[in-house]
């Protein structure tokens, strides 16, 4: 049922066009009084689309209603939150909200596409509420993988609802701040949260999630017993790991290498922020070689498998200053993401092949999630105590784990949210339901532009992937007599020249096609295809018609033979030129 936005004039919803049922791609609206609110603008990565490796949520929907939005809040620096605003902007050209260090890095970013002077960029101060009206707005600090993630308490008159962004408990968190346990806590105490908009990526997992000071000492005492090089793959953006293997570098008294773009940007942010003060004794890559192995500790970008990133080069043995060997030791700090794997895989072979030793989470303690598990999942529910819940950033999986466990939790109303639907959100619980749904979809990032994954753009290059292309092309006289050779171009599809027999075939039904139709159409000298285009003039019928129809019927016979020859159909363009 097709959103009639006119009906919920009165309405608090709920709308998330990103996020809901996957990993990526955050995009939620809150629409009040005929206003919305975006929270977080992400990305995600693109499985087995060629070309594309990443994609934004489809905004069609609040692009037509951009006049009523009246802002965009991100929630923390990581991809899937805010890595779209430079790729969406110029559809939505609303003001930007984000915290210091958020504000700092995407500005950073937004450099490389020349947006930084445009796009404007407002500060968000976690103690002070802010006014996007009719929404007010408060912000409670949570801790994450990164600082300065902040969860949104939307008030309106018809409730209040916490959208909580990424978060666990981590009492130590090394970098950044503990969350503001209290502040949900009175809250909660005030039943003044209607309704709770929560992270589900860890849904499936028992117990607690590990501390980042845990984990401090897990890879302090892996990388102690080292003698030789040591590196370390994380997520470039996870500062608060950066920042656990700096601290363990200085102590072992290793200079710290950052290899990849994103990291030496991410430490040049988190320079100006405030973070990294402390002198860490960061060094350049070119400057290892003053330097012996045991000195050194390179932290790099590229844990998910990334074609281009530092530790495949390093895995490649392409790099230009960085070179692992025997016995040197690649640590993977990082989750392995579902989708992912083969790319990672390829790589742990790759340094395997060279005799380097790799460490995942698979096998030792070196990562821990920024997530909540489930007994973190209790604890909020018990301190925030909302009337609703609406389980987001997780996959399918883990939304329905994360229902089931706000139902134990004696949560009244649970609804499981998928992208494109709007759910109405009401102190009367039985009204609060899926009320419409808006379109909703992915573009992927393809170079410069923005593709819609369901359009033929995408599905002629699955096909040219899939069985390749042939062109064929043909020119006639009047009377369909071939003049030269038909051009016959196959490019990943079907290798003519060592298959002369077909080729001549194929030249043969060409010959044959057009012979026949000449007969049918009754052409010849004097009587060509140009008077019978007069004559069709004269009946209305379009004159390129004739010819559409020859190259439909030519490329249908055609596809047959190709079909055949390969066991499966390539993409096949035939064209018919008229000269005279
Ligand atoms: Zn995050
Ligand atoms: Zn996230």
């Amino acid at each position: 049922m097709e959103l009639n936005l006119k009906k919920h004039h009165d309405d608090l919803l709920f709308l998330p066009l990103g996020g809901a049922n996957e990993i990526g791609m955050n995009l939620n609206l809150y629409y009040f009084k005929s206003k919305f609110l975006m929270i977080d603008c992400g990305v995600g990565f693109a499985y087995n689309i060629p070309g594309i490796n990443m994609m934004t949520p489809d905004i069609s929907f609040i692009k037509q209603n951009r006049h009523n939005l009246v802002g965009i809040v991100l929630t923390h620096i990581h991809e899937d939150h805010m890595g779209a605003v430079q790729y969406l902007w110029e559809e939505l050209k609303v003001p930007v909200y984000a915290t210091q260090f958020g504000a700092n890095f995407l500005r950073s970013k937004l450099s490389e596409y020349r947006l930084d002077k445009t796009v404007p960029i407002h500060i968000i101060d976690g103690n002070k509420s802010l006014n996007l009206a009719p929404f007010e707005l408060d912000f409670i600090g949570l801790t994450h993988s990164v600082p300065e993630m902040k969860a949104v308490l939307i008030k309106t008159s018809l409730g209040n609802v916490l959208h909580t962004g990424d978060w666990k408990f981590d009492p130590d968190p090394i970098i950044g701040e503990v969350s503001e346990i209290e502040k949900i806590k009175k809250l909660g105490d005030n039943q003044e949260i209607l309704a709770m908009i929560c992270d589900s990526t860890n849904a499936i997992n028992e117990g607690h999630s590990r501390s980042e000071g845990e984990l401090y000492d897990s890879l302090r005492s892996l990388i102690a017993q080292r003698k030789g090089l040591v590196g370390v793959a994380t997520f470039a953006p996870n500062i608060a790991r950066v920042h656990t293997i700096a601290k363990i570098a200085k102590e072992l008294g290793r200079k710290i290498v950052l290899a990849g773009y994103s990291l030496q940007r991410l430490y040049e942010v988190g320079k100006k922020s405030g973070f990294f003060l402390e002198d860490y004794g960061f060094i350049s890559d070119r400057e290892i070689k003053h330097y012996s192995k045991n000195e050194i500790l390179v932290i790099c970008t590229g844990c998910q498998g990334e074609e281009m990133a530092a530790v495949r080069k390093i895995a490649l043995g392409n790099h230009n200053f960085i070179n692992f060997t025997k016995n040197d030791l690649m640590i993977f700090s990082s989750k392995i993401i579902p989708g992912n794997e083969k790319k990672i895989f390829e790589l742990f072979d790759l340094l395997a092949k060279k005799q380097i030793d790799v460490m995942t989470e698979k096998d030792h303690f070196v990562h821990v999630s920024g997530h909540p598990s489930r007994d973190e999942l209790r604890q909020m529910y018990h301190l925030a105590r909302p009337k609703i819940s609406i389980p987001v950033h997780g996959e399918f999986i883990h939304t329905k784990a994360h229902c089931e466990l706000a139902l134990e939790c004696g949560i009244s109303r649970i609804i499981q949210a998928e992208n494109g639907v709007a759910i109405r959100i009401s102190r009367d619980l039985s009204a609060t339901e899926i009320v419409g749904k808006v379109k909703s979809g992915y573009f992927g990032i393809d170079g410069n532009q923005l593709i819609d994954l369901k359009s033929e753009i995408i599905k002629e290059r699955k096909k040219l992937q899939e069985a390749g292309i042939v062109i064929i092309s043909i020119a006639v006289n009047d009377c369909l007599k071939i003049i030269n050779r038909a051009k016959i171009i196959t490019v990943g599809s079907y290798d003519l020249n060592r298959d002369e027999e077909s080729e001549d075939f194929l030249r043969q039904e060409i010959s044959l096609f057009f012979k026949n139709r000449a007969r049918e159409l009754d052409l010849h000298d004097g009587l060509g295809l140009s008077f019978l285009k007069k004559k069709k003039k004269r009946l209305k019928i379009h004159e390129n018609k004739i010819f559409q129809d020859l190259e439909n019927q030519l490329r249908a016979k055609l596809l047959k033979i190709f079909e055949e020859l390969m066991g499966k159909r390539p993409a096949l363009e035939v064209i018919i030129h008229l000269v005279d």
